[in-house]
């Protein structure tokens, strides 16, 4: 299965709230995910609008995931660490109550610490977390983010380790990261199905991947850029995700957020056409391709 979705609320979206997001996310855009962000600081949903988010996406098979806010270390001070057990635990808690599969984080800084022992802290404060959530009977996993910048922890090794060691965290494959830390390394295919060889060991049985364009320098991602901006393709992604049948989450981070989400579609079905020989494709039907 083929899920895409915007990274927040669409833009064309004339209500600003995320219960107008997901709505309008399905009736008017016909896609069937979105990644609600908390970034905000201290974020606060009414319980009202979490009900109806719950209740809206489960009648109509909406995945929903959320992104708690940017600055979390969990390989900073006692402090850092403190104040983001907060940030994700608070944010684990509006997950519960909307019904989200994951909440979605950046993991933390090396500092001025060596990648081991930054793999070592963030590996014990990921297991004290999900602990944390659990013990609060929350079911939501912690979606650990590749990132783009090489002085921020996550390289897609680093990430599969964590996960490797701690249950209830699982990768968040953000390929424009992966690439503006390679400098540009996501070209063709090959390199593609490497990201998803080195994830073989976590035998995922779904994918959540953050898309967008990316410009970038010396490794280090820069800002995003709308898909067709960047230098990054997509197709031989969605090749290997209707080859290997992979059950995928595809969300759009792009500037122009659901005008992406609607191009990724449109590059599925296109996809979708060149096999079936057809026409017209629909991305929530794969019976023909798979
Ligand atoms: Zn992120």
């Amino acid at each position: 299965m083929i899920r895409i979705g915007p990274a927040g609320i669409p833009l064309s979206c004339k209500g600003r709230t995320n219960k107008d997001g997901i709505i309008y996310t399905y009736r008017t855009l016909d896609l069937n995910a979105i990644e609600i962000q908390f970034v905000r600081g201290l974020y606060v949903m009414p319980d009202e609008e979490a009900q109806i988010i719950r209740d809206y996406s489960e009648e109509n098979d909406i995945e929903v995931h959320t992104h708690a806010p940017y600055y979390i270390n969990l390989a900073g001070d006692d402090e850092e660490i403190t104040m983001s057990f907060e940030k994700i635990l608070k944010s684990a808690q509006m997950a519960g109550n909307i019904g989200a599969k994951t909440v979605i984080l950046h993991p933390g800084f090396y500092g001025e610490k060596s990648e081991k022992k930054t793999i070592k802290m963030i590996i014990k404060n990921s297991k004290k977390i999900t602990g944390m959530i659990k013990k609060e009977k929350i079911k939501v996993d912690i979606g650990l983010e590749t990132m783009g910048k090489q002085k921020v922890f996550g390289t897609l090794d680093e990430v599969v380790e964590v996960c490797k060691n701690v249950k209830g965290v699982i990768p968040v494959i953000d390929i424009a990261h992966i690439h503006a830390r390679g400098n540009g390394c996501l070209k063709e295919r090959k390199d593609f199905e490497d990201i998803f060889e080195k994830l073989k060991p976590l035998k995922l049985k779904h994918y959540i991947i953050h898309i967008t364009g990316v410009l970038y320098e010396n490794g280090n991602e820069l800002y995003h850029l709308p898909i067709k901006k960047g230098d990054m393709p997509i197709a031989p992604l969605i090749e290997i995700i209707l080859d290997n049948n992979y059950d995928v989450t595809l969300v759009s981070e792009s500037p122009l957020l659901e005008h992406d989400a609607i191009y990724i579609r449109l590059q599925v079905e296109k996809a979708i056409m060149k096999r079936t020989g057809k026409e017209e494709a629909y991305y929530k039907d794969l019976s023909e391709v798979v």
